[in-house]
């Protein structure tokens, strides 16, 4: 398990609140953030305060049955049932984000999956799946996500919109991003009436080799 000292991890849940923010992926306070600190704690953004006003000290923690066990001052995220379930099935998973992104919304509010058109589709598996509409912020969101994700790194929530995981918060910003430019392109296939041909799963899994080394190899 990553772990990084916890005010680091809370200044960088904000970072990531205004990012998501400036870079259209969510609107308002729509969308949360989420980081597994230790094996006790869950840090999780506070439920409707704007993102550009949120400091440090402002970020929940949580158990893993969801219960405050330091406050902030603040209730915690709607969506803290559904954050605390995928990380109690997805032990690899140490960073979470919901967003509200326009393209992926739209294709979660169609109930159309992404398929396999578009390399990028690597960085969260074979497909694009979406998750059966439920309620937000109940334990049953968080089920009908974990069931869609199988070993994936997101999911469209049905009618609501995407739910990504990662083993730290870089990397989930990265698939949250991708995928509403993987729905952006695939909205723009359909809008032009063109079908494009599938990769075929030998092409995914050789992507997926190929983007575990992919960047500046530090060691
Ligand atoms: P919170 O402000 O409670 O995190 O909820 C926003 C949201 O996107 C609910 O699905
Ligand atoms: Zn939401």
């Amino acid at each position: 398990m990553e772990t990084i000292p916890e005010e680091i991890a809370r200044q960088r849940i904000c970072k990531f609140g205004r990012k998501i923010l400036n870079s259209g992926l969510t609107k308002g306070t729509g969308g949360n953030i989420s980081y597994r600190l230790s094996e006790k704690d869950i840090l999780i953004t506070p439920t409707g305060i704007p993102y550009p006003e949120l400091g440090p000290g402002d970020i929940c923690k949580v158990d893993y049955d969801g219960n405050v066990i330091e406050t902030s001052g603040h209730e915690t995220s709607s969506e803290t049932p559904m954050h605390v379930h995928v990380y109690n099935k997805k032990e690899q998973v140490n960073a979470i984000m919901h967003t509200h992104s326009p393209f992926a919304s739209t294709l979660a509010t169609a109930g159309k999956s992404i398929p396999p058109i578009y390399y990028q589709i690597a960085f969260v598996g074979d497909e694009v799946p979406v998750a059966k509409y439920q309620t937000y912020g109940t334990l049953e969101l968080g089920k009908a996500a974990v069931n869609a994700l199988e070993d994936r790194n997101g999911v469209l929530l049905e009618r609501h919109g995407v739910l990504a995981v990662e083993h730290d918060l870089e990397s989930v910003f990265e698939v949250a991003s991708i995928i509403e430019e993987l729905a952006r392109i695939y909205y723009q296939t359909l809008a032009a009436g063109i079908t494009p041909d599938g990769l075929g799963e030998e092409e995914i899994k050789r992507l997926m080799e190929k983007f575990k080394g992919y960047g500046q190899q530090t060691t």
